[in-house]
C-alpha cells in the first residue's frame, strides 16, 4: 500500500454572533482538512489549525510522504520532523502537517488493518472517555445574562464539568463571574477558568487569590504558555492547580516542562502536538511524572476522534478500583461553543451520556465525512499533491 495523493482543502465559516476571550473577538471557525489517497483505494483524513496561508508550506511537506507505506506511520512522522527540523519544525505549518497526516494514517492502517484506530495504537483500556463542555465565552458586549444561562445550559444537557474564559475585563469583574457560575452550576459540576495567557505572574496569583474560596479544578494559561518562569511562579503561589500547552508542539516541547514541574495538567492539542502518535508519547511521559493529561480540543469530528482514540489507549495516572474523571482519569475538551463546520463535517461523535463519549469503534477512525459539508466550507481550490519531493530540503 502506497500514499498516492493528498488533497488539501481549508474550510472557514461564518457565526452569526461573534464571541470573544481574552485576546480577541471573532465571528468566524475555521480549519484546515486533507485527504490522503491510497493506491489500493483506502481513503484517509486528518485535520489541523492553520489559515489558507499555511496550505501551500503544509502541501510543500506533505510531498514528502507520496510513495510511502501508511503502514510505516512511525518512520513517515520521522522522516517528516527530520526534513523540517533544524530549519523550522516549530514554525506552525510543519507541525500541523505532521498532525493531519498521523491522523489520516492511522486511519487508512486501521481500514485497511480493519482494526479501530485505537487498536493500531495498542488497544483500548476503556470505552468512553470523560468529556466536559467547553463555551462560557464573551458574547453579547461582555453581558452576564447569558453566561449564567449558557452554564445552566451545559449543566442540565448533563456534564459534570464546563470551562469558562477571563482574562478579558478588570479582576474584580471576571472573580465575580466565576463564583457566580460556579453557584450557578453547584456543588457536583466542576469548573475551570482560562484566562488564554492575558496575565503577568503577579496579577495571575493576584486573580487565583480572589476566587479561592470557590471550589474550582484548575486555571489555565494564567501567563504566556512558553513562559516557564511566569508559570512555575502561578504554580508555587496559587492554591488552584495550573494548566497550559494547548499551543506547544511534540514530546521535546513538554519534556522540560514535565521534569521542572511547570504546570500541574498539561493540554496538549492533537492538531498542534503531531498528531495521535505523539499524543500518546506526551500521556504516556506526562502520566509517568505525575502530571495530570487533559488534552485540548477545538476542532471537528476528525480531531475529535483521534483524540478519543489516544486517551483510549493511555492507562490511569494511579491505579484505584475505578476510573474517576479528573481524580484519575483523564478528561478531554468539548467545545460547545457555535461552529457549523464542526456540526456539520463528520457524523455525529459529540453525544456525550453522563458527560462520556463513546471511542468510536468501527476501523480506522471510525467517522464519516460528509464531502457536500467539506465542499460547502472550503475556500479557494482545493491544493493537490501527488508527486513525490525532489529530494531539496523543504525548509
Ligand atoms: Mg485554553
Amino acid at each position: 500500500m502506497k500514499i498516492e495523493k493528498i488533497e488539501i482543502r481549508y474550510l472557514e465559516s461564518k457565526l452569526d454572533k461573534s464571541f470573544a476571550w481574552s485576546q480577541r473577538w471573532t465571528d468566524i471557525r475555521n480549519l484546515i482538512v486533507i485527504k490522503v489517497f491510497t493506491d489500493d483505494g483506502i481513503i484517509g483524513w486528518g485535520e489541523t489549525f492553520g489559515s489558507q496561508e499555511n496550505v501551500k508550506a503544509i502541501s510543500t511537506i506533505l510531498k514528502l510522504s507520496i510513495g510511502e507505506d501508511p503502514r510505516k506511520f512511525g518512520m513517515i512522522w520521522n522522516k517528516l520532523y527530520r526534513a523540517t527540523f533544524q530549519g523550522h519544525v516549530y514554525a506552525k505549518s510543519a507541525v500541523y502537517a505532521i498532525s493531519a497526516l498521523d491522523t489520516a494514517l492511522l486511519d487508512i492502517v486501521g481500514q485497511y488493518e480493519n482494526k479501530s484506530a485505537s487498536d493500531i495504537l495498542g488497544g483500548k483500556i476503556r470505552e468512553t472517555i470523560p468529556v466536559y463542555a467547553t463555551g462560557l465565552y464573551y458574547v453579547d458586549d461582555y453581558a452576564f445574562k447569558p453566561l449564567i444561562e449558557e452554564a445552566e445550559m451545559h449543566a442540565s444537557n448533563g456534564y459534570k464539568g464546563m470551562k469558562m474564559k477571563i482574562g478579558a475585563l478588570t479582576l474584580k469583574e471576571d472573580a465575580h463571574r466565576v463564583k457566580e457560575v460556579k453557584r450557578a452550576i453547584g456543588d457536583d459540576v466542576r469548573l475551570m477558568f482560562d484566562a488564554n495567557e492575558a496575565y503577568d505572574p503577579i496579577t495571575a496569583v493576584k486573580f487565583a487569590d480572589m476566587v479561592s474560596d470557590t471550589d474550582l479544578e484548575w486555571f489555565e494559561e494564567p501567563c504566556a504558555s512558553r513562559d516557564n518562569i511566569a508559570n512555575r511562579y502561578v504554580k508555587d503561589n496559587s492554591m488552584i492547580p495550573i494548566s497550559g500547552g494547548e499551543s506547544l508542539s511534540t514530546r521535546w516541547d513538554f519534556a522540560s516542562r514535565l521534569s521542572d514541574s511547570i504546570f500541574d495538567i498539561i493540554q496538549p492539542d492533537i492538531c498542534a502536538v503531531g498528531g495521535p502518535s505523539e499524543m500518546v508519547k506526551i500521556g504516556i511521559m506526562a502520566q509517568s511524572l505525575g502530571v495530570k493529561f487533559f488534552p485540548h480540543f477545538w476542532g471537528s469530528g476528525i480531531s475529535f476522534s483521534a483524540a478519543l482514540h489516544s486517551i483510549s489507549v493511555q492507562p490511569l495516572s494511579q491505579i484505584g478500583m475505578q476510573d474517576i474523571p479528573y481524580e484519575n482519569e483523564s478528561v478531554l475538551e468539548c467545545d460547545k461553543t457555535p461552529h457549523p463546520i464542526r456540526e456539520n463535517l463528520t457524523n455525529d461523535i459529540f453525544t456525550h451520556n453522563d458527560s462520556r463519549v463513546e471511542v468510536p469503534t468501527s476501523p480506522g477512525l471510525g467517522i464519516q465525512v460528509d464531502e457536500t459539508v467539506l465542499s460547502k466550507f472550503t475556500i479557494g481550490s482545493v491544493t493537490v499533491v501527488d508527486k513525490p519531493s525532489d529530494g531539496q530540503r523543504v525548509f
